[in-house]
């Protein structure tokens, strides 16, 4: 090993060492799915509360066919990007299903959506450029800005007047402001109509993430952006991802044709890489089909949203202001959120503990979420188990201890 490239694994090695003495070194489970709701960890089966499979479609019986059908139809790998050696038309058709959905004119299919940002944000900015972003957003929305060379200004999380006064400060810099549009660790949805507004005004491109509003919700599930009645004129860039609520994997750009073309062109991640497998984009498209036509699935997971909150609100559980899926407890310190996803496996459930750096400081929090292959008995049990959690009940937080409603959060 070069000397050079011994002090950077040194460096790395260093930060390593620090993340573990702060319990911020973080090991994945090993997960064995079971069905949409059970899976075995650690040889035990535990019901799981974290996924984002928000329409129970990842381990859906009725797309197992489709799946089949398209591996044996198309085979492995797409062997190339879509620029060498063109594309098939099984993602001809998802890309055309994808821009019927969202009410996009075109769309752009990309392997995930961590490409879609970098590759988005760095087609279209620059040096000298203004990048916009809500402070909460996705970290691939932030290394998108930062990979492009613009400046990056986060505004206060859905402070719209906020993101005016930055805005105000470079008034002649082409600017892209860009937000999740359901965010992705606390569950709300950004202030998308005045948002909207504020870029109009200001001649501003918007991008909204959707990867925890597609499917879930707005008419027929196309998100958040149709939920505020948003069209392509409002919304020219609206990201899906393909891996949550519609239970496959990839991800895609949507909006006007002439904007997505040029995207094509520029966007790196898009023509320096492989094109996701075919028949991953046919069983996509199958999948997509059952999301948009989910009105029951939909209907099933508001109940569970809407009898979770009441019952941990009843209980003193420290929720956030989310109607979404995403109903994350908020602990505070890292240990209490460790020491909670622990005596919750040993309950029978998986739930992760979020922690810094993908949410603030002095923020870590379960992130549980409810998907519509839950049933209602299941979301009881698992209030039943979080009303009487030794580290909640210490931290004042649930249960017998928190009469007085002081623990819920604003
Ligand atoms: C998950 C997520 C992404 C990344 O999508 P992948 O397909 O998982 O790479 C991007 N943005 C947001 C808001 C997300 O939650």
């Amino acid at each position: 090993m070069s000397p050079a490239a011994s002090l950077l694994a040194e460096r790395l090695h260093a930060a390593g060492r620090r993340r573990l003495t702060e319990q911020l070194w973080r090991t994945p489970v090993e997960v064995d799915y079971l069905d949409a709701t059970h899976a075995l960890v650690d040889g035990r089966r535990l019901t799981v509360f974290c996924n984002n499979d928000y329409l129970g479609l990842a381990h859906a019986p009725g797309l197992k066919a489709a799946r089949l059908a398209a591996a044996e139809r198309w085979g492995g790998g797409s062997t190339a990007s879509a620029m060498v050696c063109g594309r098939s038309p099984a993602h001809r058709r998802l890309e055309e299903s994808l821009a019927q959905w969202t009410g996009r004119d075109r769309a752009l299919l990309f392997s995930t959506g961590y490409m879609a940002n970098l590759g988005v944000l760095q087609a279209l900015l620059g040096d000298g450029d203004l990048c916009l972003q809500d402070r909460l957003n996705h970290a691939s929305l932030l290394d998108g800005a930062r990979l492009a060379g613009a400046e990056l200004r986060r505004y206060p999380h859905g402070d719209t007047g906020g993101a005016a006064r930055q805005l105000a400060r470079s008034p002649g810099a082409a600017t892209l402001l860009a937000t999740d549009g359901v965010f992705s660790m606390d569950g709300d949805v950004a202030p998308l109509a005045d948002l909207a507004g504020l870029c109009v005004s200001h001649r501003a491109l918007l991008l909204v993430d959707d990867a925890h509003g597609l499917g879930v919700l707005g008419p027929h599930g196309a998100g958040s952006v149709a939920a505020a009645g948003l069209d392509q004129d409002k919304v020219p860039l609206l990201v899906g991802t393909l891996g949550k609520a519609v239970g496959c994997a990839g991800a895609f750009v949507a909006g006007p044709a002439a904007l997505i073309d040029d995207l094509a062109q520029f966007t790196r991640s898009h023509v320096y890489s492989t094109a996701p497998p075919p028949a991953q984009a046919e069983a996509t498209l199958a999948a997509v089909e059952q999301a948009r036509a989910g009105e029951d699935l939909r209907q099933h997971l508001q109940a569970l949203i809407d009898y979770f909150k009441s019952c941990a609100a009843q209980l003193g559980l420290p929720l956030l202001p989310s109607h979404s899926p995403i109903q994350p407890l908020l602990l505070g310190d890292t240990t209490t959120a460790l020491q909670a996803s622990k005596e919750l496996a040993r309950a029978g459930f998986l739930v992760g503990a979020i922690r810094p750096p993908t949410v603030p400081r002095h923020q870590a929090r379960l992130r549980i979420t409810l998907t519509a292959a839950h049933s209602h008995a299941q979301v009881e049990q698992l209030l039943d188990v979080l009303q009487q959690l030794p580290s909640l009940r210490a931290a004042g937080r649930g249960g017998s201890t928190a009469d007085d409603g002081s623990a819920t959060m604003p």
